[in-house]
Order: structure tokens, then C-alpha cells, then sequence
């Protein structure tokens, strides 16, 4: 491994295949390489930390290891936060370690619709079990649950429509409730714990604090890259990284990718570039029970409920600590003293919805990349509709209060209040939440009238030059997406090497 920030030369190597970015695909198509006998070298603009290191306050580490300190948004309506992780690990690093495969109904809408015969749901099932054996994916233990998550349990169970829990990248998961801040404990089975170290056992090099720039092209054909290193406040060092590769595979994540690529003068003349972003949009809903729960302490998203899967919402544990809380919610003044000093006795739980809506990664003067996305009127009455469900699960199961992110909507406090919401008009600026899976902006596809690259990979009408991370997978899933990522990795690395890799 080399650290960046404090190497004090040049460098120019020869690999057989380099990587740009170490998260969910990245660092699993590093590692399937290096042991497949291919001479491997991942690039990644963000430090590493070991274990260890994650001991500040939830908002200093959203500062050393988000991208943009935390402050990417997508312009549009509503404005979505939506961040990323910017360290070894990508957003794995800072995820919260629930795994899904890909549901069924999306490999035959990839199937049966886009024609992407190649991404055969039987034939994944092989790679998802490499990649869950990798990351040892397990079901969540209730003894170590928020109990924001086990009170909304109870109050389902007492419906007769219980969820269950969700299924987690975790060894030995202790609980402290830190997973998208860094898990001190090495349990959370994110990439820079599990596939890079097997990477560099491999023989992989990883340089870290490099930032990737510039490919070398030769006509159509890009033979390797530029970098340059960095501090750990991302100054340059002076000091560059050149490496030779007949093989680059670009790896920096759905908002980074399309810009480097564009950077580049690659597929710049494919209109699908940057476009059919989706992202997942989610929000939550709060609600105050006499009980003290203090929600932060425990697994944060360790329950799940799919009960309204097929009208495209998915209902999530989530809790956040409450440095973070103070700043995302939408209070102030006394009203805001009001719900932190009320904080321990919040329960809350979240929801996702499918996006139909579609966005865009552009270049802006003085802004650089900036997300285009607009919610369209179905997907907001998606969120309206998963928005009423919660906040009617909560109340009727004995909240005093419920508080949700809705302007018009912010407290819930009885049936009547319930009722409004029910048969509420909104509009998408009336909704405050967050995005966490963006995908789709370099999607897959038969040929470059849809998408940019084709199903090995590969930049249409380019060699050498091949892109897997989220934003190759052609639709919005409906579930978190690290899973899918990493089993199309795994199966690129396959198509790399030229046979099939299972279990
Ligand atoms: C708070 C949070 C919670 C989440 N929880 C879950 C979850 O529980 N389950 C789930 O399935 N998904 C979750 N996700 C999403 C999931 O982690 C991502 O979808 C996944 O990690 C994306 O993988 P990727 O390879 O596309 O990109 P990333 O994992 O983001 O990796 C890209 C890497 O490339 C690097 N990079 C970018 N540009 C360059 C450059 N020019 N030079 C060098 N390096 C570069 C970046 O620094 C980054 O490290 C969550 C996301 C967030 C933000
Ligand atoms: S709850 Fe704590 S120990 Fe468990 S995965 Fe999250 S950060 Fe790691």
C-alpha cells in the first residue's frame, strides 16, 4: 500500500490492469484480478484508515471521509443531499451494511425489456454467493438492534404484517451504532476490511490520496493514467502517478465517473453520458414515545419491511446520532431545542422508494459537477404514500407524537392530523430526505443508442477502457445497491480473465 499524502517521489509502473476508486466496485474487481494472476494497481483519491481510527464525533468523520465533506446535493426539486464516501473502501466505508440481491423482477425487466440476455439471474446466483461468502452477509441479531428498529418490530408484529431483519456485511457486529461514521470495530465487512487486503495479499499495489485525472489515449484506445497525489486535505503534494495499463477500469462511483470520463473526451459524443441517474430517493419519519429508546445506541438499519415492494417503496430501519440530527432536521430555534431535548425518547424508521424519476451528472461554470434531478409526481406520492404508512403504524401503536419531513406535515399528533396527510396533495419541494444510491449513469446496455457501455463492460466505441462501479446497473433496484455492484464486478473480473468465476 502506498500512502500518498506522504510519498515524496514520482511514480511511473507498468501493470497489467489499473483501477480507479476502491469501493463496492473497484476493490472487488482488484482483488478477483490480483488472484486471477493479473498484475493490479488501485488507484483511490481518499486516505485509509484502519479500525482503529474511527473514534471522533459522527460529524468529524462525515468531514474526513464523505466526499465534499458531506455536502453533495443534487440541484432540482427538492434539493436531495446525497452522499458519498471519499476513502479506502468508497462508500462502503461508510454504508450501513445491509446486502440484497438483486430482486427477480429486475433481471427480467433487464431480461425481458432491455434485452440484456447476458446479465442471466440464474447464472448470478453462483456470484452472489462468493460475494456473501467475501463479505460474510448474515442476518441482523435482534440482541443487537437499535431499539429504534425492535419497537417498530413489536408494532408490526402487533398488526399481524411483521418485516424482517435485514441481512448485513458484519462479523461479530457489537452494535455501537456507528456504521456510516466508520466501524472501530472491524466488524462491518466493508472493502477496505474485506476484498483490498485480500487484493494486496494478492499482489495488488493500492495507492491512496491519488486523485485520477487524465487517461492516456492513443486514438481510440486508452493505454493507462495520470494521477496526482495529495494531503489529507486534498492539496496537491506535487508528486504525480503515471501507470501503463492495457486494461483501466473506472471504478470512482455514479456522480464521479460520467465527469471523468467526460474530462477525458470519452464517449462524449454518447448522449446517454451522465444521464438515467437514479437515486433511490428515501426519507424518514420520527415518532416520540414515553419511553426512553435513545435510538443512536444499537444496529441503525437492521429491520426492513417490504410490504408495498410492488407499489415501489421499501420501508428501512435508520437512526441517526444526534450531532448528525441537529443539523438534518428541519427545525429551529426553540422547536429544534425541543425535539433534540426529546431526542432519547424518539423512535424512527425509514423508506426508499424506486425512482422512475431520472437525473443527470453535468459540468457547470463555477459549480463543476452538479446532479440535475427533479422528482416526477409519481414518485412523490410514493414518498407521500410510505411517508402516511409510517407515521400510522407509529401513532397507532401508541406515539405520543409523530414528525415527519414534510412541510405542511411536521407533526402528526392524532387521527385527524393522519387523516390530512392521507388524502394530502403534495408537492416534490415539499419533501426533505436524502439519496444514497445513485445509480445508472454510465448504464449497461445492448448498444450505445442506450446506454455507454456494453455488457463486458467496455466503453462503446472505445478499447481498453472499461467502467464498473453503480453507474453501469441499467434501472434503479428497489433495494441497496453494494451487493449488485459487487456481483457485477465479480462477474466483469470473470470476463477480464476469461472464465467464469462462482463459488
Ligand atoms: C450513508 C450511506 C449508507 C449506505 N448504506 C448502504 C447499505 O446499507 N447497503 C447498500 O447496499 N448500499 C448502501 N449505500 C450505497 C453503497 O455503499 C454504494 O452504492 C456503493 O458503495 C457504490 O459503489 P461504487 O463502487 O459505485 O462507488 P463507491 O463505493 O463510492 O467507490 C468509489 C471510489 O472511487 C473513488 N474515486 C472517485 N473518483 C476518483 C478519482 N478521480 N481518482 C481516484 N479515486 C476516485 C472515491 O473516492 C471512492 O472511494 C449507502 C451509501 C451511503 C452514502
Ligand atoms: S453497529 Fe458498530 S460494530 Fe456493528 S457494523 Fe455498525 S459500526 Fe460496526
Amino acid at each position: 500500500m502506498v500512502d500518498g499524502s506522504t510519498l515524496r517521489e514520482h511514480i511511473r509502473e507498468n501493470f497489467d490492469v489499473v483501477i480507479v476508486g476502491s469501493g463496492a466496485g473497484g476493490a472487488v474487481v482488484a482483488k478477483e484480478l490480483a488472484e486471477g494472476g493479473m498484475r493490479v494497481a488501485l488507484v483511490e483519491e481518499g486516505p485509509a484508515f484502519a479500525p482503529q481510527d474511527h473514534r471522533d464525533m459522527a460529524v468529524d468523520a462525515i468531514y474526513r471521509m464523505y466526499r465534499d465533506r458531506g455536502f453533495t446535493t443534487t440541484f432540482g426539486k427538492p434539493a436531495i443531499p446525497i452522499p458519498m464516501g471519499r476513502v479506502l473502501g468508497g462508500t462502503t466505508a461508510i454504508n450501513s451494511g445491509t446486502c440484497f440481491r438483486t430482486p427477480s423482477k429486475i433481471f427480467r425487466h433487464w431480461n425481458e425489456e432491455l434485452g440484456l440476455h447476458e446479465l442471466n439471474e440464474a447464472e448470478f446466483q453462483p456470484i452472489f454467493d462468493r460475494v456473501e461468502r467475501e463479505i460474510n452477509v448474515e442476518p441482523s441479531d435482534f440482541a443487537v438492534m437499535s431499539r429504534a428498529n425492535t419497537i417498530f418490530h413489536e408494532l408490526l408484529q402487533n398488526r399481524g404484517t411483521p418485516g424482517k431483519p435485514l441481512r448485513r456485511n458484519i462479523r461479530k457486529c457489537d452494535g455501537c451504532g456507528y456504521c456510516c461514521y466508520g466501524c472501530a470495530t472491524g466488524a462491518k465487512q466493508s472493502t477496505d476490511v474485506s476484498y483490498v487486503p485480500k487484493a494486496i495479499r494478492a499482489g495488488a499495489t493500492v495507492y491512496t490520496n491519488c486523485t485520477v485525472e487524465k487517461f492516456l489515449i492513443k486514438g481510440r484506445r486508452v493505454h493507462g493514467l495520470r494521477g496526482r497525489f495529495t494531503d489529507l486535505d486534498y492539496a496537491n503534494t506535487g508528486y504525480t502517478l503515471e501507470i501503463n495499463a492495457p486494461v483501466v477500469v473506472v471504478s470512482g462511483g455514479t456522480i464521479p465517473t460520467p465527469q471523468l470520463l467526460r474530462d477525458n473526451g470519452i464517449a462524449v459524443e454518447n448522449w446517454n453520458l451522465g444521464r438515467h441517474l437514479t437515486i433511490h430517493p428515501t426519507t424518514k419519519v420520527y415518532a416520540e414515545f414515553d419511553e426512553v429508546i435513545n435510538g443512536w445506541e444499537g444496529t441503525p438499519q437492521a429491520y426492513y419491511l417490504d410490504l408495498h415492494e410492488k407499489d415501489g417503496i421499501m420501508f428501512e430501519g435508520i437512526f441517526v446520532p444526534p450531532d448528525v440530527a441537529a443539523m438534518m432536521v428541519p427545525f429551529v430555534g426553540r422547536r429544534l431545542n425541543e425535539f433534540m431535548r426529546n431526542y432519547k425518547h424518539m423512535a424512527a424508521f425509514g423508506l426508499l422508494i424506486s425512482d422512475i424519476s431520472q437525473g443527470r451528472v453535468v459540468k457547470m461554470p463555477f459549480l463543476g459537477t452538479t446532479v440535475l434531478y427533479n422528482l416526477v409526481p409519481e414518485d412523490v406520492e410514493k414518498i407521500r404514500k410510505g411517508i402516511a404508512f409510517l407515521a400510522r403504524v407509529f401513532l397507532e401503536g401508541g406515539a405520543k407524537r409523530v414528525y415527519t419531513l414534510l412541510h405542511g406535515f411536521s407533526e402528526i399528533n392524532n387521527a385527524k392530523d393522519l387523516e390530512r396527510l392521507e388524502n394530502a396533495r403534495v408537492r416534490a419541494e415539499d419533501i426533505e430526505g436524502a439519496a444514497f444510491h445513485p445509480l445508472g449513469t454510465c448504464r449497461m446496455a445492448k448498444s450505445q443508442k442506450h446506454g455507454v457501455v456494453d455488457t463486458s463492460h467496455r466503453v462503446f466505441g472505445w478499447e481498453g477502457i472499461y467502467v464498473c462501479d453503480g453507474s453501469v446497473i441499467p434501472t434503479s433496484l428497489g433495494v441497496n445497491p453494494q451487493e449488485t455492484i459487487m456481483a457485477f464486478a465479480t462477474r466483469f473480473a470473470g470476463i477480464v480473465l476469461g472464465k467464469k468465476i462462482t463459488d
